[in-house]
């Protein structure tokens, strides 16, 4: 009982900067910590860290937010904004200073520049060289100062990270950061550090272009003598040229995927195998994932986004999907398009009928507003399948519809009696019969299609596209 009294604490975050959209990296990290806290019973906490000002906007703090309401992501609590905390960060700046971690720095923009000039011409490593460090010089006039962290100069810093395995990093390759700047707003490390702490995050989840910040936390920790969280960085993830992530490998805003017509749960599925694993587990529902996620089947290697994964999952989760929820997915899509949804057949049914062949809602649309909208067949098209010789059959057809009872078996019939009639077989009918009532030669079954368009629609494209045949002779 013991472990899961321990479990039952555990807490997570996922902390993003309102800087832009929320993107495969931060979802798929917002995921991890999200299934990790749900699996063990713990909390899962929202932080934006909004201390950028100039990049901070509100409109990415709502994309951030419905991204993960999309996603199914909700917060146990939060969102937490760091700039509405910045009184607590000056607070515990102040202890650091009155304990000796801490120190004000002087130093003006120029004389920094200047510092790191001489640094790189002498061959040196840029950094702070601590000269305010143990300074007992009288503080220049009208200076507001910056807070530095007095960085131990010797000694290392080590951790277990759960992901990547013992790392560490030898203090004398960091230098004594700035944790509040002259305006009181932290800088990240600092405030990560004071956030972690006072919402006694116990699993760090992050990605893993923060593992060179994580020392200098945890020196931060040390020098406040706090407990330090468990550390997890996630590997990278990259495009399918082994470049890291990023827009030129197309989407890489969560709601662009909305946008084209992938569902969550398939987005979900697939984030959460970007770097992790559960046996040979491909598609898997959210449930599934609580259950079976753990960090030590996290990978140490980079992941690979594969968009083609993604789009086979989509489609998988499309067939299964209901009816119902697919239809009011697709609506908004043939609305947009500019189809009358009143005009054609009820949309459920129409979904029923494409949904297996399609990846995303944007093709199941595409594919069903030739139900909502008269699709005028290509010269092309027209040029392949329309001739002389045909024509007369389609007239037949045309004619024997109007009589029939309108089911898809029956239809059926009507089309066999007219290829029978006419000596022909199946395609030489079914194709520009095809052309003619959708427009294009891929449909579903011709019968089907037929059934599901309704009486008057076929009978009115048939009408209309048997003047545009040739003249017999
Ligand atoms: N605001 C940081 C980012 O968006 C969060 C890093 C962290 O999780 O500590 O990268």
């Amino acid at each position: 009982m013991a472990v899961f009294a321990a479990d039952a604490m555990i807490r997570t975050r996922f902390a993003p900067s309102p800087t832009g959209f929320l993107h495969i990296g931060g979802a798929r990290t917002a995921l991890f910590c999200w299934a990790y806290a749900k699996k063990l019973g713990g909390t899962f906490i929202l932080r934006v860290e909004d201390t950028d000002l100039e990049r901070s906007t509100q409109q990415s703090v709502q994309a951030i937010l419905d991204g993960m309401q999309w996603l199914g992501l909700e917060c146990d609590e939060g969102p937490f904004f760091q700039m509405q905390r910045l009184q607590r960060y000056k607070e515990v700046a102040q202890q650091l200073l009155d304990a000796g971690h801490a120190y004000h720095c002087y130093c003006s923009k120029e004389e920094l520049d200047a510092m790191r000039e001489a640094q790189r011409a002498s061959g040196q490593k840029p950094r702070y060289d601590g000269r305010w460090r143990d300074s007992m010089a009288t503080p220049p006039a009208g200076v507001v100062p910056v807070v530095r962290f007095k960085t131990p100069r010797t000694g290392d810093v080590t951790w277990d990270d759960q992901v990547k395995g013992l790392i560490t990093i030898s203090n004398e390759e960091l230098d004594d950061l700035v944790i509040l700047r002259g305006d009181g707003v932290p800088t990240y490390n600092f405030g990560v550090v004071v956030d972690d702490l006072d919402m006694a995050i116990t699993h760090v989840i992050r990605g893993d272009d923060h593992v060179n910040n994580t020392p200098r936390q945890i020196n931060m920790y040390k020098a406040l003598g706090a407990v330090l969280p468990k550390f997890a960085h996630l590997p990278m993830i990259l495009g399918s040229d082994g470049e890291r992530l990023s827009k030129r490998h197309g989407a890489v805003s969560v709601m662009q995927y909305r946008d084209e017509g992938f569902l969550p749960e398939a987005l979900v599925n697939y984030l959460a195998r970007l770097g992790w694993s559960h046996g040979d587990e491909e598609k898997f529902s959210s449930e599934q994932l609580i259950e079976w996620f753990d960090l030590a089947h996290i990978s140490k290697s980079p992941a690979r986004f594969d968009a083609e994964k993604l789009a086979w999952l989509n489609q998988q989760y499309i067939k299964e999907a209901d009816l119902r929820r697919l239809a009011g997915l697709t609506g908004p899509f043939l609305l947009a398009d500019g189809c009358s949804l009143a005009d054609g057949p009820p949309l459920v049914n129409v979904v029923a009928l494409l949904k297996d062949r399609a990846t995303t809602l944007r093709e199941l649309a595409d594919a069903a507003v030739m139900f909502y909208r008269v699709l005028e067949p290509s010269a092309a098209l027209r040029a392949q399948h329309y001739s002389a010789e045909i024509r007369p059959a389609l007239a037949d057809l045309h004619t024997r519809l109007q009589a029939v009872v309108w089911n898809r078996a029956v239809i059926n019939e009507a089309i066999k009696a007219v290829i029978s009639a006419h000596g022909l077989k199946m395609p030489k009918l079914a194709m520009p019969l095809r052309v003619m009532v959708t427009g294009e030669t891929h449909t579903p079954s011709i019968d089907a299609t037929l059934e599901l368009l309704g009486r008057d629609h076929v009978l009115a494209r048939m009408e209309a596209q048997l003047m545009n045949f040739p003249a017999p002779g």
